[in-house]
């Protein structure tokens, strides 16, 4: 029997039979749980938001309307930061042989080299369309989905970044991001030919973002190198640019981000229509006081700068000798400093994180705890930063809590009519536990069932 991911289970779905042209009688997230309203689409878009009349629904079965049953109609899901080629080697019978012994760092880089060396593009295909199926499922409608570049792999993680992002075009906006995980200036070659992958994969018109990893060099100097290098590159390519950067915790160590910014500005970035700057991981940062964090967001200036933090992944590999630990105070990053923030799920199933599943919202409910965030409005916030802070984070079209005319018709329905009492009719019920029963909507079209 197919279960809910198998790949098949929706991808099969007639796009027609999935047009909407009405979600009716749902619960909406800014409006009184007690009042029910109709949400007319037209070509991809909301039209209207009007009162549910339920002596005038009319057959709510007939083509193109969804019978919302009650159910809370929320913005849809966005993976700002997910690794798609190296998803699942600790669940693929391919990879059974590479198991965690220690769980560090150390093993993590060890076990995904090993495992990388043996990428086809069978294996690379078959685990990633499980990743995206299984965040349709749970409410994804976009992701940035790194794909590593080397030469190990070559071109083999992009090339089947691309055909999947092809593949899920109607039912997902799948950005791909090549990405140096090595060096671009240390070891053997001195990064020559990372550079030289890199930037072949640039000219590539279906590759949306280039990305690199300055804290993997071998010294400060060229880890600067690397952040100008790269920056140069998505400059001219017209590419956003995704940096994982600061990925440690030692507050003796000095973060780069300074340096990075710098870099940035004098690239002349806003003049010459740089596009959207994420910065991932960023761990380095959760040393910083609040004069720096003010600092902080006078250097950002207008640059259009995002935050991710990885907290799944920091939890379980980020600490000194001493047990200090530190993710990215999101939320106090956005309240308090003004900055642009998200949280992501980053990696699933493999030694970096072993811990979790493909679903966003998991990690705001993470943050409930985590940054002791639990009133209605922090929860609200804590949505946003895996919905529309998210799809802001790496440049995506997003759409608001409020619902507002114009903006694209991609939503998450939760629950079912049959929950009763328990059924979920606020997003902050939702971030506090966000059940399993959903479904998915993009552009107007049901994507998961
Ligand atoms: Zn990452």
């Amino acid at each position: 029997m197919a279960s809910p991911f198998s790949p098949d289970s929706t991808g099969g779905m007639d796009q027609e039979m999935g047009k909407l042209h009405k979600v009716a009688g749902v619960r909406l997230p800014d409006k009184p749980p007690s009042t029910l309203w109709d949400v007319s689409i037209s070509e991809g878009r909301i039209s209207s938001l009007d009162a549910h009349d339920p002596d005038r629904a009319g057959p709510e079965s007939s083509p193109g309307i969804l019978d919302g049953a009650n159910r809370l109609l929320a913005p849809s899901l966005c993976h700002a930061h997910i690794h798609l080629d190296k998803c699942f080697l600790l669940q693929d019978p391919k990879f059974s042989d590479l198991q965690i012994e220690k769980g560090d760092f150390q093993e993590a880089m060890e076990m995904t080299g090993k495992a990388k060396a043996r990428f086809e593009e069978d294996d690379l295909l078959r685990r990633g369309r499980q990743l995206i199926e299984e965040s349709i499922y749970h409410g994804v409608t976009a992701m940035r989905a790194f794909v590593e570049v080397d030469g190990g792999v070559q071109f083999k993680c992009l090339d089947a970044g691309l055909k999947l992002k092809d593949e899920f075009e109607d039912r997902c906006e799948v950005q791909i991001c090549a990405f140096a995980q090595l060096p671009l200036f240390s070891g053997e070659d001195g990064g020559e030919e990372v550079r030289k992958l890199m930037t072949a994969a640039a000219q590539e018109e279906a590759v949306d973002a280039l990305g690199s990893t300055p804290y993997v060099e071998r010294d400060e100097n060229k880890s600067k190198m690397n952040a100008r290098w790269i920056s140069s590159l998505a400059l001219t390519a017209g590419k956003h640019l995704d940096l994982h950067l600061d990925y440690f915790v030692e507050e003796h160590k000095q973060p780069l981000i300074w340096d990075t910014l710098n870099i940035i500005k004098d690239r002349n970035w806003l003049e010459r229509g740089g596009k959207q700057i994420t910065l991932g991981h960023c761990t380095r940062l959760t040393r910083f006081r609040d004069w720096e964090w003010d600092q902080l967001r006078q250097r950002v200036g207008e640059l259009p700068v995002s935050y991710v933090g990885l907290p799944t992944s920091d939890l379980f590999m980020m600490r000194t000798d001493e047990n200090v630990r530190g993710t990215l105070p999101v939320v106090k990053m956005i309240k308090q400093h003004d900055l642009q923030a998200a949280i992501a799920v980053n990696n699933v199933g493999n030694a970096f994180t072993p811990q979790g599943n493909c679903d966003p919202l998991g990690i705001a409910t993470l943050g409930v705890g985590l940054y002791q965030a639990g009133t209605k409005k922090d929860a609200e916030l804590l949505y946003a930063t895996v919905s529309s802070r998210a799809k802001g984070a790496i440049g995506c079209e997003s759409t608001s809590l409020s619902l507002e005319v114009g903006e694209p018709a991609d939503f998450v329905l939760f629950d079912r009519m049959d929950s009763g009492w328990r059924c979920r009719k606020s997003i902050a019920e939702v971030v506090y536990d966000a059940g399993p029963s959903r479904q998915t909507i993009r552009r107007g079209r049901v994507t998961a069932l």
